[in-house]
């Protein structure tokens, strides 16, 4: 079975012909602005060329941390971990949301090294990691044997249900008044004396007041088309969910062998160590300059290859589209992108699995599927108004790790939209710093 099924959200079918602002992309960084500009009373359309959440927003781990993340995100992530915490009570929804806390293991003292920097550094944010010694990393892996000489723990870290949580809150903006409009692909931006002033879409226009770009993998291709560079590139990540297991973690656990996640549906979503698969493709070309200090320092991690992605696909070459013709975001095959899963996960996986615990020896896969991670040079996301062209915002580029931090980033979002004084700092996440000239920074990212 390819990804399971994913909560469907009601349409509002007809679109609106004008509202405050448009939100190009119905994942975690465009449902959860929808739903902050809904509660400060703006008028919100939600358009998705697929279904709410049917592309990384509902593929993924589920994890929420803050540890080990870029120190420019931390701020950001912290204060989205509270909405986390609250969402349910504010919403009345169910994400699944629960803190039961993030561990590393491991055999490596490079490992112990980089995750104790990590701690050091982290300590002016009053985080909640802390090193563990061997005996301590035994304790948090039971039931697995392996040599760990330590590692590194979140207690208040945790996760949500990535089949439920976008489309949760997707119900509680509509309720706020946000109108959804699935299967329903933007082809460009209407633009007026060099102002954004609206969205022009499969089914017609829609005058906005400001337009928000949240396409996840397909920002850059959709900008290119407006002759804005916004550096971006994927990395195909393969994951499987288990059958129900015994409980062996209430949270996460990630060791050299293998990461697990307890999931709702008592089993476990289960990824290999360093298996992302970087497609070469002419997106990849494009930017490769910028992208290779991050390939050197993740050169044994991910492994390369060619296929379908460089001909079809959101890294494919397009960007000269007629906006009254059908586009790639419309052909059937695209309105969900659907990777295939990289073969020698699962089979591998389950056996690791019963090696690394034997109690879940036996357990069977439920699902596998693929999904398309859009990374940018630094591994930090674009959250910004773009100054080339008033009226557009960004949310993208959230480099594998923007589930846990997409309502801190929708509050964000939403705030540099309206004005408002921003939860955060905004300056890490301007898209100047990728396209200026100056050093792309290292990822800080472990
Ligand atoms: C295997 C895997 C594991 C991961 N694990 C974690 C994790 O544990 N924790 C974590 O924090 N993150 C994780 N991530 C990353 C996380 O899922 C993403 O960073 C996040 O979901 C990105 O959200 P988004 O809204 O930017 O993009 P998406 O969820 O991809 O949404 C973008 C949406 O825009 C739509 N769209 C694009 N162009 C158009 C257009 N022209 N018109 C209309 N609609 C358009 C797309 O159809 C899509 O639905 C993982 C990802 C994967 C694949």
């Amino acid at each position: 079975m390819a990804i399971p099924p994913i909560a469907r959200v009601q349409d509002d079918g007809v679109l609106p012909q004008a509202v405050d602002v448009a939100v190009i992309g119905g994942g975690i960084a465009g449902v959860s602005a929808a739903y902050f500009l809904a509660k400060a009373g703006r008028s919100v359309a939600v358009i998705e060329k697929g279904v709410i959440a049917g592309e990384q927003s509902s593929r993924n781990w589920g994890w929420c941390r803050v540890q080990n993340r870029d120190e420019r995100e931390i701020p950001l992530m912290q204060r989205s971990l509270e909405i986390w915490a609250n969402l349910a009570a504010e919403t009345g929804g169910d994400y699944g949301f629960h803190r039961d806390g993030l561990v590393y293991v491991t055999r490596s003292e490079a490992d112990m090294a980089h995750w104790q920097g990590w701690v050091d550094m982290a300590r002016k944010y009053q985080v909640h990691s802390r090193m563990l010694s061997a005996a301590e990393a035994r304790a948090a892996t039971p039931g697995n044997d392996g040599a760990w000489i330590g590692g590194v723990a979140s207690p208040r870290d945790g996760m949500a249900e990535p089949f439920k949580a976008v489309p949760a809150l997707a119900e509680a903006a509509r309720r706020l008044g946000v109108t959804i409009h699935q299967r329903c692909a933007v082809r460009g931006l209407d633009i007026t004396a060099g102002r954004v002033t609206g969205v022009i879409t499969e089914r017609g226009r829609i005058r906005a007041e400001s337009v928000l770009l949240a396409g996840g993998a397909w920002s850059s291709m959709f900008l290119r088309r407006h002759g804005v560079d916004l550096p971006q590139t994927s990395v195909r990540s393969t994951v499987f969910l288990t059958q129900p297991a015994p409980e062996v973690t209430a949270g996460g656990i990630s060791t050299p062998d293998i990461i697990i996640s307890r999931r709702g549906n008592g089993g476990y979503i289960v990824a290999a160590k360093n298996r992302g698969r970087i497609e070469v493709t002419p997106a990849g070309i494009r930017h490769a300059r910028k992208f290779w200090p991050t390939l050197v320092s993740r050169w044994n991690s991910v492994s390369f290859g060619i296929g379908t992605s460089f001909f079809r696909g959101p890294d494919a070459w397009a960007g000269n589209w007629s906006f009254d013709r059908p586009t790639i975001f419309e052909r059937e095959d695209m309105r969900t992108l659907d990777p295939a899963p990289s073969k020698g996960v699962e089979e591998p996986g389950l056996e690791q699995l019963a090696k690394s615990w034997p109690t879940l020896a036996g357990t069977k896969a439920a699902a596998t599927w693929g999904g398309w991670i859009d990374s940018t040079p630094d591994a930090v996301p674009v959250i910004a108004p773009l100054e080339a062209l008033p009226g557009l915002t960004l949310s993208t580029g959230y480099s594998g790790h923007g589930f846990g931090i997409g309502p801190g980033a929708g509050r964000l979002a939403a705030d540099l939209i309206l004005g408002t004084t921003p939860i955060v700092d905004p300056t890490p996440f301007r898209l100047e710093r990728l396209v200026d000239g100056s050093p792309i920074q290292k990822p800080g990212m472990i």
